[in-house]
């Protein structure tokens, strides 16, 4: 069965494998415990971390030292990057391709390295 969703909690209840996509393109997919515990692709990590929790403080997504934002949008490269928080100039460079990040797990950005 396909179930497709924006509601987090009924997706990890009903699903074994997660797609996540993102205009259209698939950017992440793991098992859905692997993919809940250990997100890599930064627009998984703020799907997961909008979800309100009643007992958790509000929490930011913090950048690794050495990026910058502000990039241009529609200037090509990856699709995410006039919103992503991990955008450097690299980002850029092309559509980044989906990537073996953990056995079963792939993710497409270009620096999947970094964030594992
Ligand atoms: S490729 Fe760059 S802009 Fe795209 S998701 Fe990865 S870090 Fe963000």
């Amino acid at each position: 069965m396909l179930f497709i969703s924006h509601n987090l909690a009924v997706v990890r209840h009903l699903s074994r494998r997660v797609l996540v996509i993102y205009r259209g393109r698939v950017v992440e997919s793991a098992g859905c415990d692997e993919l809940f515990a250990r997100p890599v692709h930064p627009y998984t990590r703020e799907l997961l971390a909008a979800v309100p929790h009643l007992s958790a403080p509000p929490r930011r997504i913090a950048a690794p030292a050495g990026d910058s934002t502000g990039l241009a949008p529609g200037a090509g490269g990856c699709p995410f990057h006039p919103r992503c928080a991990f955008a450097q100039a690299a980002c850029q460079r092309g559509v980044p391709p989906l990537a073996q990040v953990r056995p079963g797990h792939l993710a497409a950005c270009h620096r999947w390295r970094e964030l594992v």
